[in-house]
């Protein structure tokens, strides 16, 4: 835990320093740049899809997601496997799954918090 000494400065969300598609083990690895290494399973990541149809209706949407989430796998039907992917602005990103499903938009504040585990 570090102190951050800069209080008047607005919490910017940590972005990432790089991002991986790792096709063959199935995960999503992104290093952020205050440090942290995340591999997210890309079913996990499916799972989470934060558009409105998936999470239920708009109502739903900007609830959190529960950190346990990212460990689950969507029914069957549902696509795990990633075709494309696609920065969004500076603060997201958007996966285009095999199934044609593109309307989730995984911004960094739902990942960051999301990391299955941390190194460093
Ligand atoms: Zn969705």
């Amino acid at each position: 835990m570090t102190h951050d000494h800069h209080h008047n400065r607005p919490q910017a969300d940590p972005a990432p320093r790089n991002i991986t598609i790792d096709r063959p083990n199935q995960l999503l690895i992104i290093e952020w740049e205050d440090g942290a290494y995340c591999e997210y399973p890309l079913p996990g990541i499916r799972y989470i899809c934060p558009c409105a149809e998936c999470r239920g209706g708009h109502e739903h949407m900007g609830k959190p997601i529960p950190p346990e989430d990212i460990f689950k796998t969507p029914p069957p039907g549902v696509s795990t496997e990633l075709v494309d992917v696609k920065l969004v602005g500076n603060y997201g990103i958007q996966f285009f799954w095999a199934d044609g499903h593109n309307a989730g938009l995984y911004t960094w504040k739902i990942l960051r918090p999301l990391c299955p585990r941390m190194r460093r």
